[in-house]
């Protein structure tokens, strides 16, 4: 925390992602390998050339006040922070036991290989959930069908133009929000995007609340679906991706950390009245 001033944009991301790309074979390896020791199931939900894309899934380990979160990652191939961030989660393993926890480490591996935001074919998998052009996100969303509906869902992204890490929050039941509590986890590991607008959209401490109208977006992102058909609460994280890549981690192991903790309890602390 004391050397965060440190911690400065490296300017080399103009117009695109130049940072240092990620061997996600090697990435995927150690996740699944992680996983396992630690007693996730895997299921693949989709193969494509040499890879596999699994969905890996914890039990809670109580029935009381169960709270079931999805976790995805790896949508976009030039954001290697978010399969590294899924990875440091799988490894350290410190879940609440009330947390069932659904976790997609990478969507887009092709993607990764080519170290670029779309897939192998160069389309957006992010904007790809309304009506699924790509065979991945057809798998992604049949798999997603199967499941059971999620009390949150938490999206890991990097954004190369930020200025600083900042997430993009749906809560349309006005839910007790997670928000302040994932940036104020954040702020000590992660400069904050304090600016007033991100992404030409309103914002106010590093946190933006987008007023949505999914029947109005032609190309809706992975989140749109969520909040469409299977979590009424939902976080997008973007990690700044001109800042080093061990912070870019750091912000979003601790956003996560956060929400996962957060929800637990409020749970708790509520599960009295219903
Ligand atoms: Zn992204």
């Amino acid at each position: 925390m004391g050397n965060l001033g440190s911690v400065k944009r490296l300017g080399k991301n103009l117009g695109g992602y130049y940072g240092e790309a990620i061997d996600i074979r090697h990435v995927l390896r150690d996740i699944e390998s992680a996983a396992s020791a630690h007693g996730w199931t895997s299921e693949i939900f989709h193969t494509d050339r040499d890879f596999n894309w699994v969905a890996l899934h914890r039990e809670s380990r109580t029935e009381i006040n169960r709270q079931r979160i999805y976790i995805s990652a790896g949508i976009h191939g030039d954001e290697p922070a978010g399969p590294l961030a899924s990875l440091r989660l799988l490894q350290e393993n410190r879940w609440p036991a009330n947390a069932e926890i659904f976790l997609l480490p990478c969507l887009n591996p092709l993607g990764f290989v080519l170290n670029q935001r779309g897939n192998a074919q160069g389309i957006d998998l992010n904007r790809d959930y309304r009506n699924p052009k790509t065979a991945e996100t057809a798998r992604h969303i049949a798999w997603l069908e199967r499941q059971p509906q999620f009390d949150l869902y938490l999206c890991l992204h990097e954004d190369w133009e930020s200025h600083g890490f900042y997430l993009y929050e749906q809560n349309p039941d006005l839910q007790p929000s997670l928000a302040e509590k994932m940036i104020a986890a954040v702020a000590p590991v992660c400069p904050v995007d304090m600016s007033e607008n991100i992404e030409d959209r309103p914002a106010q401490g590093g946190i933006i609340r987008p007023i949505i109208s999914p029947q109005e977006r032609p190309d809706w992102p992975e989140a749109l679906y969520h909040i469409t058909h299977k979590s009424r609460q939902g976080y997008t994280l973007e990690a700044p991706s001109d800042f080093p890549l061990p912070v870019r981690v750091d912000a979003l192991v601790a956003g996560v950390n956060a929400a996962v903790n957060a929800l637990s309890t409020n749970g708790s602390q509520s599960s009295s009245s219903s």
